[in-house]
């Protein structure tokens, strides 16, 4: 992390610099993190400290920038690329800006303010800068109550799981259920998955969080089961950042042994983004969770840019088609349009085609007639806590027991 100002002529800039390294080959991960550490230096100084200029239009530019690489019309800093012995490496940098005086009268409240700047810019898909305002102390103080919140979410007991119920679009006949987190603070009150999982991620506790919700998810459904009603299929959303967590294949199976369950009945929901940034996991990961039988989906699909010879290669079994097409069908044409795409590829591969996100019947209709396998909404519905859930598992076995005779 590097501090600098820069001096205008009306005022100093306070820039805070993050670094990013970019593995262009996994081959560099053996580096030694001082070799790393050193040329991240020698690039940054090449890439921003000769000469960085903050002009007047609120755009950061550098003065040499002969060794940078792609882009910089836009204003955001460059990625520098170094060649090393196996290959390139790529480090990028977040810059946080704060102004002075408008943005803090001493240098310590600059350097707090350039530094939630920088923040802001890596959780905004780093390699940007960004400046601070105001706005941004109200986030970074929301942000830090749920990290204190969630440090003691799971000891309390704050933690549960609600199940979106999944079911076959042609005949309605339940499937299995989404295992949905759910968080109650006792300070915080209700807070939403979208919220506080990002949270989670950056500081590590989604290892921990994840492996409740693997297990409460295996509970359910072995007390299903215990109550008669078997549920063919539980869906557990695993967050990218617990593939770098060492054991975990062998936490899950031991988890599903221990309930009396197989890994067939569970399948883990891993979004598209993740999975078509090869460089950020061990490919092979997928592989061993599918040799281990679980079943393995692509969730959010269509908002990751996936390539149709890099999908065909993976061991998945279905492919969830993001909401946001659903939402709009069949009035968006273009929406209409890339949802029969994906599943025609989907099917083309050989995966099953689940819709989530499914609000009315216009919508089932159009994924059904166009061959889409499940489905999943508040049409059919909302996510449940768990006593609900089982009453609506018992009424669903009811009604299809009637429908039977
Ligand atoms: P997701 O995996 O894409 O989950 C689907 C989200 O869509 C859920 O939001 C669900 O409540 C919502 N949803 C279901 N049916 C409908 C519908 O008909 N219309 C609309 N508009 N939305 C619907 P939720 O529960 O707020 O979760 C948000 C996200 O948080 C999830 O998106 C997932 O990415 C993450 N998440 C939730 N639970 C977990 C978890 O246990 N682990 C991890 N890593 N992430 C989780
Ligand atoms: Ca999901
Ligand atoms: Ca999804």
């Amino acid at each position: 992390m590097k501090r600098l100002a820069v001096r205008l002529l009306t005022s100093t800039a306070l820039l805070f610099v993050g670094t990013e390294v970019l593995w262009s080959d996994p081959l560099l991960e053996p580096l030694p993190l001082q070799t790393v550490q050193n040329q991240k230096k020698a690039a940054l100084g090449r890439a921003l400290f000769f000469d960085p200029i903050l002009s007047r239009d609120g755009t950061i530019s550098c003065a040499h920038c002969h060794d940078l690489e792609n882009g910089g019309d836009d204003g955001r800093p460059r990625s520098v690329g170094i060649e090393g012995r196996l290959g390139t490496l790529n480090i990028s940098a977040s810059i946080g800006v704060a102004l002075y005086p408008d943005n803090g009268e001493n240098i310590m409240e600059l350097i707090k303010n350039a530094d939630n700047a920088m923040y802001l810019a890596k959780s905004m898909g780093k390699n940007n800068f960004q400046f601070f305002v105001p706005e941004l102390s109200r986030r970074m103080h929301r942000r830090l109550e749920i990290e204190q919140g969630l440090n003691k979410a799971l000891k309390n007991g704050e933690f549960w799981l609600a199940f979106q119920p999944q079911y076959h679009l042609d005949d309605h006949s339940l499937y299995g259920a989404e295992a949905l987190l759910r968080w109650e603070s006792e300070e915080l009150g209700i807070v939403a998955p979208d919220e506080f999982i990002p949270v989670a991620e950056e500081t590590g506790m989604i290892n921990a969080i994840g492996k409740f919700v693997f297990e409460e998810a295996c509970k359910t459904l072995a007390r299903l089961d215990a109550e008669g009603f078997s549920l063919d299929n539980i869906a557990v959303n695993v967050s990218s950042k617990q593939f770098t967590e060492k054991g975990l294949p062998e936490f899950f199976t031991d988890t599903v042994a221990r309930y009396g369950l197989t890994p067939a009945r569970i399948t883990l929901e891993i979004t598209e983004r993740y999975i078509m940034d090869t460089s950020a996991y061990d490919d092979k990961l997928l592989d061993t969770f599918k040799e281990l039988g679980f079943g393995i989906s692509v969730d959010d699909f269509g908002t990751g840019y996936s390539s149709m010879s890099y999908l065909k290669k993976l061991p998945i079994d279905t492919i969830k088609i993001d909401k946001s097409f659903i939402r709009d069908i069949p009035h968006d044409t273009s929406d209409n349009e890339i949802t029969k795409a994906i599943i025609v590829l989907s099917g083309s591969l050989g995966y099953k085609t689940v819709a989530e996100g499914i609000e009315n019947a216009e919508q089932e209709h159009f994924l059904l007639e166009h061959g889409c396998h499940y489905g999943q909404g508040y049409h059919f519905s909302r996510p449940l806590p768990f006593d609900e859930f089982v009453d609506f598992v018992r009424s669903r076995a009811k009604e299809e027991e009637k429908a039977a005779l």
